[in-house]
This record gives C-alpha cells, sequence and structure tokens, in this order.
C-alpha cells in the first residue's frame, strides 16, 4: 500500500513541474503569470476598469486585437467587478504594454520566462501585497 501512494506522489509532482516549464501555455487559461511564475493557480478577473486583474497580487492586463494579453504596469486596486459568472481569457499571447496613456500591446510579447520576470521586477510601478 505504502509503495502504491507514493509511486502517485510521484506522479503528481512530475505533472506539476512539467506545468511549470509550460507557464506560456499554461497562461491562455486565464491564469495570473506572476502567480503562475510563484506555483499557484489563480484566475484573473474583471475589474472596474475593464482590465483583468489578478485577485492575490493585483497584476493588470488588457486584452488587445491580435490575440495580446497585455500586462499592464500599475496593479490593480482590488476594486473587482462583482463576477458571479467569472469570464476567462482564453487563448492569448503574453505580452506586456507599451505603457502610453491609451492601453496598448507590445505586439513583441515575452520572449522567455526570464524576460517574464524581468518585466515584474523592474517594470511594475507597485510591488505587490504580500
Ligand atoms: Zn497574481
Amino acid at each position: 500500500m505504502t509503495s502504491t501512494r507514493s509511486s502517485v506522489i510521484n506522479k503528481s509532482e512530475a505533472a506539476h513541474s512539467a506545468e511549470r516549464v509550460s507557464i506560456f501555455d499554461a497562461y491562455s487559461d486565464g491564469y495570473c503569470p506572476q502567480c503562475m511564475l510563484e506555483g499557484r493557480r489563480e484566475s484573473m478577473v474583471l475589474n472596474r476598469d475593464d482590465f483583468w486583474e489578478c485577485p492575490v497580487c493585483r497584476l493588470q492586463a488588457h486584452s488587445a486585437s491580435g490575440g495580446m494579453f497585455a500586462i499592464l504596469r500599475q496593479r490593480g486596486e482590488r476594486k473587482l467587478k462583482d463576477t458571479l459568472a467569472r469570464e476567462h481569457v482564453v487563448g492569448q499571447v503574453l505580452t506586456k504594454d507599451l505603457g502610453a496613456r491609451f492601453p496598448r500591446a507590445d505586439s513583441s510579447g515575452f520572449g522567455s520566462e526570464q524576460e517574464l520576470r524581468a518585466f515584474l521586477d523592474t517594470e511594475l510601478r507597485d510591488k505587490p501585497a504580500s
């Protein structure tokens, strides 16, 4: 019995590490990219500015033309809509916002998880509430 249980655990650990490698693919399910980097799956929900916001780290993003999903350079304020029927972002390419006056996606996207981490560390204006 004990050996069966431990093999189940090993399988689930393998699945988990595979998820982490494919963060950019996994993202299109509507999960927060920053929380994904930290190994958590948090669904992003619409806030009152009609941006997607993570209820945990307050990362904001918007859906842009061309199937882009652009991370804003400013975090949200947890003014989330009352979303009983939660919508999900699906099939979007992860990128960053250009930081102009109006939301506009940088069409180059993130080339790697490292690029995404660098952006989160250096270009986001407000650190997540911990
Ligand atoms: Zn998050």
